[in-house]
């Protein structure tokens, strides 16, 4: 319990120093490096890389190594963070559009309907009636919940467990149950509401272990294994790492990925490329809510 909540401390901590650093011009990967940083600085560790996902992208995009990338005009950019302090995760996100005003309701309708969701939820909700509140104050703003992303359970050393928080009334009768961890995280889109993967992947996590004859594969996985577990990371930390030569980093990661030992996160992106907008909280259910990441 003292875990899982001063890791919910330090993923709010990191949450509100990623906004007093976003803007025009910034460069993505200092961004992303500087809020990682923050969380090894408060004690925790990454639960997963910062990602940053931005207009119809909504989830699971990152920075490149040293990408020149920087944050310009007119984006809206989901910041998704977590931290963890022996495995127990704080996850939240929000979403910041840099300069310009376009996309304000946008982002009030995700914000509100976390609030919205997380007033009624209590031991003994079901989750359609979760999903239903999310749909309909997204709704009442004129945009649509994306429908095949949603909340999860979270538990040691795992983002996600088999228990899926809906975005929609999804006629789900299942309950949560006192105590019971989840991260709760209504997405807006101005789109249909649907999210694919596109042939685009940066993040990782170890799925099945087992021995491989490639060297370079072996060697990654032995280092995979000791500094992030089953949570996921990204290739920006492979080679930041400084461990592995560019020739090890290509063999390495494509032979792990091929033998099927790494899951891959493809980036999500809006099926009509509708803007989206994220607001994320983790709670611990019971009678008075325990927010973790506020
Ligand atoms: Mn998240
Ligand atoms: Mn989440």
């Amino acid at each position: 319990m003292q875990e899982l909540l001063k890791a919910g401390k330090i993923t709010a901590e990191a949450r509100e120093y990623a906004k007093s650093l976003i803007k025009e011009e910034v460069n993505v990967y200092d961004f992303v490096k500087k809020v990682e940083d923050k969380i090894f600085s408060l004690g925790g560790k990454l639960a997963f890389p910062v990602n940053i996902s931005i207009n119809e992208d909504a989830a699971h995009d990152t920075a490149d190594y040293k990408g020149k990338d920087v944050f310009t005009r007119g984006q809206v950019v989901k910041v998704d963070i977590g931290a963890q302090v022996n495995g127990y995760v704080g996850d939240t996100a929000f979403t910041k559009e840099i300069t310009t005003n376009n996309y304000k309701d946008l982002i009030k309708a995700s914000e509100e309907a976390l609030k919205e969701a997380l007033k009624i939820i209590k031991p003994g909700i079901k989750l359609c009636e979760i999903g239903a509140v999310i749909e309909s104050t997204i709704k009442k703003y004129g945009y649509n919940p994306i429908r095949n992303l949603g909340g999860h359970g979270v538990s040691k050393y795992n983002l996600h467990t088999g228990l899926f928080i809906p975005n929609y009334d999804n006629g789900s009768k299942a309950e949560l149950k006192e105590d019971d961890t989840v991260a709760v995280e209504p997405f807006a889109t101005t789109g249909h509401g649907m999210v694919f993967n596109k042939n685009i992947v940066k993040i990782f996590s170890l799925e099945k272990p087992k021995p491989t004859r490639v060297m370079s594969a072996r060697k990654m996985q032995d280092y995979i294994i000791k500094e992030f577990n089953t949570l996921p990371f990204a290739e920006h930390h492979l080679k930041s790492s400084g461990k592995f030569s560019e020739a090890e980093l290509r063999l390495g990661l494509r032979e792990l990925v091929r033998s099927g030992i790494l899951h891959s996160y493809h980036v999500l992106t809006e099926v009509s490329k509708g803007i989206v907008s994220q607001a994320e909280h983790t709670i611990i259910v019971n009678d008075d809510l325990t927010i973790t990441t506020e």
